[in-house]
């Protein structure tokens, strides 16, 4: 059913995480079309169940390159150049360290500091190797994985974006969790929340209002666990193999590309504000919104969005 403003909401759960799909017409075919796509890339990347294209690449770490479809190469060999930006805390290779800590997942623990150590060894994205010839990803280290959960919800916005503009749809937005990407300007734009951290699901920051512009976040407060009164999250620093720690509780990054949104959320977050800042700069395309510790809202530019601010525990500045 429609809600007052003339939007029908199509809901499924995929890549466990709720995805949510926005469209101004009754048309579940479309719906269920997009949810198959989805399902599509999901049984291609995922290292949670078997088959999956990534998870024959992690199983032959050591043994042999595998050749792998087209989408599993280009985002692959896209994720491997962000892992080796200078500076970078986004790396491809973090699987070892993901599947250790299991944080989000059932049997989460904090590794001794050793095996952590010894886990940090494998999760070298040099080590990740490439035939663009051949279409083919080898492992070199047995022990290696790859991890696409930082980046393959960006890559699969962007893919619905396009498989809803070759449908002729002109307004619409998909949620895959932290990664929204929008089509048109209904209304004079979509509009997006920012989530407050650690607050009851609904309760916002503030709201952006973007067109044709993808919105992703990355939080502490999204995926954690908390032992001996600490908290660990999600979002590992690739350097010391536990959670990054800075000054930060959520990176935003607004693009007009998901993939981009969801590589910088990772990448931003390890440079924190103020190399954050200065990185931005380089890239006109994309602006960020960084929430830190002490509640205060830094955008690094608002072309391509609006803010408005609801929750007044927090202060704007630019
Ligand atoms: P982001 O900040 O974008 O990414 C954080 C995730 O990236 C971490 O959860 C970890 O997987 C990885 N990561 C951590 N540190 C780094 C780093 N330094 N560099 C690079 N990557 C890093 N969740 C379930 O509970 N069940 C499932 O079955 C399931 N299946 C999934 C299948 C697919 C194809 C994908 C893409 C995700 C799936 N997920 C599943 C969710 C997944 O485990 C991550 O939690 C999710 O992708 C995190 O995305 P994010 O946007 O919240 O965070
Ligand atoms: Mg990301
Ligand atoms: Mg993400």
């Amino acid at each position: 059913m429609a809600s007052a403003d003339g939007i029908y909401n199509y809901s499924a759960v995929l890549m466990g995480s709720p995805i949510q799909l926005r469209l101004f017409e009754h048309n579940e075919a479309l719906a269920g079309a997009v949810f198959r796509l989805i399902k599509r890339y999901e049984d291609l990347f995922t290292v949670n169940r078997e088959p999956s294209e990534v998870m024959a690449i992690n199983r032959a770490a050591g043994l042999h390159p595998v050749r792998v479809s087209p989408p599993v190469y280009q985002l692959i060999r896209c994720a491997r150049a962000a892992s080796l930006l200078p500076g970078s805390a986004f790396n491809l290779a973090i699987g070892p360290l993901v599947k250790r800590w299991k944080i989000g997942f059932h049997g989460d623990s904090v590794p001794p500091a050793a095996e952590i150590q010894r886990l940090l060894a494998l999760t070298r994205p040099g080590r990740v190797i490439l035939d663009d010839a051949a279409s083919s990803v080898f492992l070199a280290d047995k022990g290696m994985e790859i991890d696409l959960g930082a980046i393959a919800k960006g890559y699969i916005a962007d893919r619905v974006r396009d498989y809803l503009r070759r449908e002729g749809v002109s307004a619409g937005l998909i949620n895959l969790g932290g990664n929204v990407h929008t089509l048109g300007a209904p209304g004079g734009g979509w509009s997006v929340g920012l989530k407050t951290p650690f607050a009851p699901r609904d309760a916002l920051i503030g709201t952006l209002r973007v067109a044709d512009k993808s919105v992703v976040t990355s939080g502490i407060y999204e995926r954690y666990f908390e032992r001996h009164g600490r908290r660990y999250h999600h979002i590992l620093d690739p350097h010391s193999g536990y959670p990054l720690d800075n000054e930060l509780q959520s990176v935003t990054v607004i693009s007009p590309d998901s993939l981009d949104g969801d590589i910088w959320t990772t990448l931003l977050y390890g440079f924190g504000v103020e190399k954050g800042c200065a990185a931005l700069r380089q890239r006109p395309d994309l602006e960020a919104i960084f929430v830190t510790r002490d509640n205060q809202v830094i955008c690094s530019s608002r072309r391509q969005f609006q803010f408005t601010l609801l929750d007044d525990n927090f202060r704007v500045t630019d």
